[in-house]
């Protein structure tokens, strides 16, 4: 076996595969770009070199760079993780001239599978069930829309370049096929640089179940079963598991043969997985399955399969790399429990899943569950940047049975607390919550038939709004340096006054009304109606604890640039602070600067470099919301630089005054 392996990807992946290179003794070489040189994936390497600036055309798909830093490691074999290079028969070829092991197949195999039309065509001589359809060279129009009328309606165009769902379109509608046909190969032509399509009968109740393979160098290949990818978002995966809910034994049987065949039909070695459609409109059927495409790479969700295997798929991959034989045969393959995995990304469902980047304050999860693997790609602390995709991590739960592991899974997600970048951490337990899908009633069209329910109401509850006032109310004692249980101010027992604040929540403000109630505990109308919070208590580090109306409740709370994060059952609910009494929230002790809490105007700027100031002093006012508000020190400390004079107009989050690095 090498001794040494580069791993030639970044995030969850790279981090992954060094953990398995670690535990078998190799030394692990990472590769970086500019925007990842403080990355989780470095840090976990045991050497790191710089291939390049951000952008990854610049970096991570650079073969020269990547071959370059191998030489200068001596590294021993190549991992190209998935995406990237991992499918690029060109590098496994460079590889191999440069005399450095390809973790991969061979290229001639990444080549027969690249183009769908011409994998499609192999896999029908290898007699692996294809979805009906032309994918043949004559691209005319008309010909391909009478061809459309053979196959039947409703019918998919695809990209024979296609990946990740582009170029890709299902036409109902005859009358439709020529407008579809065109704007598919446009946008194929604009993504892959091909404009050539084949056109396939769209399947009913479409269900993604894919078979896990793994090939030797002596001629042994073998089925690692299926998972089920049928929740998808634009035919994108969002959650995965294994086995496939409702497969009967022959079904599982037939495809694990059929991709076996496909894998063998083209010389394969390493892992691989073969896509199959299945439809799903009256069960599952051993003869309702057919081939989509195949994957010559390790797949992103290949956790799933490895938690109901008890296998280390990144082991076999190099040990097979390495010319050993495959560790097990077909009939020794174990297949126990349940596997799910979600695909935790930073983005916003409520504004159509579009991509949220910025740096997590925080990325928590329960500890000690030995039933849940979590893949990350980042830390708590990281920045999640616009270069790469914005996956957060995965997280995968084991069980006895699916239900077992659904509710272990939502259970382990309700208590994670993430805050930063906006996520999709409560789509996820939406989705995993639904009837149907707990039932297993699913197929590729899932998400999109049931997005109403699955997106989380943007409107916060009337509890977590009287949670955000206990949190409020424990931010501001603690900026103030007291415990509002204690405190002579207006805090204190019996002596406190009501007061109201607006928490603004997606640019809508919600009043509280906070009235001293019988002992410790506050009244707070909200809106409409009223809520008792009593006992509440915040930790150093922002775990917050709080009864409300009688029901003792968890949550943490971090601060921001304009107020606070509350999370709570795993949704996040940035709150802005707006009181003209009170805006000391602003400053952020992490980054060491007072930043704005709200767009407005500098009207006094009362501090300079170089000064001294205490915790509370007064270091600038500006005007907000027709408001002079008076922003105040956190702590101690001296001021580096003040980066604001009267007059500027600033935005929420700008650093106003920046404080040196305390000493020790
Ligand atoms: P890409 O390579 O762009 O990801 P795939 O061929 O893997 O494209 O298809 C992606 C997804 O599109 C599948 O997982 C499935 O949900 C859907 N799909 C593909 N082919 C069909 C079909 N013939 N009928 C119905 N749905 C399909």
């Amino acid at each position: 076996m090498f001794k040494s392996l580069l791993i030639a990807n970044r995030g969850e992946i790279a981090v992954r595969v060094i953990r398995t290179a670690r535990r078998m003794g190799l030394k692990t070489i990472a590769v970086y770009s500019d925007a990842d040189a403080n990355a989780y994936h470095v840090a976990e390497a045991d050497e790191a070199y710089r291939i390049g600036p951000a952008p990854a055309a610049e970096s991570y798909l650079r073969m020269e760079a990547i071959l370059d830093a191998a030489a200068r490691s001596g590294a021993g074999a190549i991992h190209p993780g998935y995406g990237f290079l991992s499918e690029n028969a060109a590098f496994a070829e460079v590889c191999e001239k440069a005399g450095v092991v390809f973790v991969g197949p061979p290229p001639a195999a990444i080549r027969a599978m690249g183009l769908k039309d011409a994998a499609k065509a192999l896999m029908e001589k290898a007699k692996v069930p294809v979805v009906p359809g032309y994918h043949g060279d004559n691209q005319d129009a008309d010909f391909l829309a009478q061809q459309a009328g053979k196959i039947g309606y409703p019918v998919l165009i695809k990209a024979v370049a296609g990946g990740g769902g582009k170029g890709m379109r299902r036409v109902d509608d005859p009358a439709q096929f020529a407008k579809e046909l065109a704007s598919a190969m446009r946008e194929a032509g604009a993504a892959f640089g091909d404009e050539r399509v084949l056109v396939e009968k769209y399947v009913a109740r479409p269900r993604h179940i894919e078979i896990q393979v793994f090939a030797d160098a002596h001629g042994n290949a073998v089925s690692l079963h299926e998972r089920d990818c049928s929740l998808q978002r634009r035919h994108q995966k969002v959650i995965e598991e294994a086995p496939a809910p409702g497969m009967p034994l022959e079904m599982r049987d037939a495809m694990g043969k059929a991709a076996v065949a496909a894998a063998k039909a083209i010389g394969y070695r390493g892992a691989g997985t073969v896509e199959f459609i299945a439809d799903a409109s009256a069960g599952l059927k051993a003869d309702g399955f057919w081939f989509m495409e195949m994957n010559t790479r390790l797949q992103v969700e290949h956790p799933v399969t490895e938690a109901i295997t008890g296998l280390d798929l990144v082991e076999w991959q190099l040990r097979v790399a390495a010319g050993e034989h495959l560790p097990l045969a077909q009939k020794d393959i174990p297949l126990n429990g349940h596997a799910v995995e979600v695909r935790l990304y930073a983005e916003d469902p409520a504004k159509k899943f579009f991509p949220s980047t910025g740096r997590l304050a925080r990325l928590r999860a329960p500890e000690n569950m030995p039933h849940v693997r979590m893949d990350m790609g980042v830390r708590e602390g990281d920045a999640v940047t616009m270069f790469y995709d914005p996956m957060i991590g995965k997280i995968v739960a084991h069980g006895e049975t699916r239900r077992i592991a659904l509710r272990t899974l939502r259970g382990f997600l309700a208590r994670m607390e993430v805050a930063g970048p906006k996520t999709n951490l409560g789509f996820l337990i939406e989705t995993l919550s639904h009837d149907a899908f707990i039932e297993g009633d699913i197929d590729t069209g899932f998400i999109d038939r049931h997005l109403d329910v699955l997106v989380p109401p943007a409107e916060p509850s009337p509890r977590i709004l009287a949670l955000a006032a206990a949190a409020y109310l424990q931010t501001r004692a603690r900026a103030a340096g007291a415990d509002p249980w204690s405190a002579t101010d207006q805090w204190v027992l019996g002596g406190r006054r009501a007061e109201t604040v607006d928490l603004v929540v997606g640019g809508v403000a919600h009043l509280l009304k906070i009235e001293p109630d019988a002992g410790d505990a506050s009244l707070v109308r909200i809106n409409d109606g009223a809520a008792t919070v009593s006992n509440a208590a915040m930790t150093a580090d922002g775990t917050l604890s709080a009864t409300i109306d009688g029901t003792r409740l968890a949550a943490a709370c971090v601060a921001n640039g304009s107020g606070f994060t509350l999370i709570h059952e795993g949704i996040a609910t940035e709150f802005a602070v707006v009181n003209p009494l009170d805006v000391d929230l602003a400053a952020d002790a992490d980054t060491g600067a007072l930043k704005s809490p709200m767009p407005g105007k500098i009207v006094q700027v009362l501090v300079e470099a170089g000064a001294t100031v205490k915790r509370g002093a007064a270091l600038v006012v500006m005007e907000a919301m027709k408001m002079e508000q008076t922003l105040l020190a956190a702590a101690d400390g001296k001021v580096a630089s003040v980066n604001v004079a009267v007059g500027d107009q600033v935005e929420a989050g700008a650093a106003l005054v920046a404080f040196e690095e305390p000493e020790k």
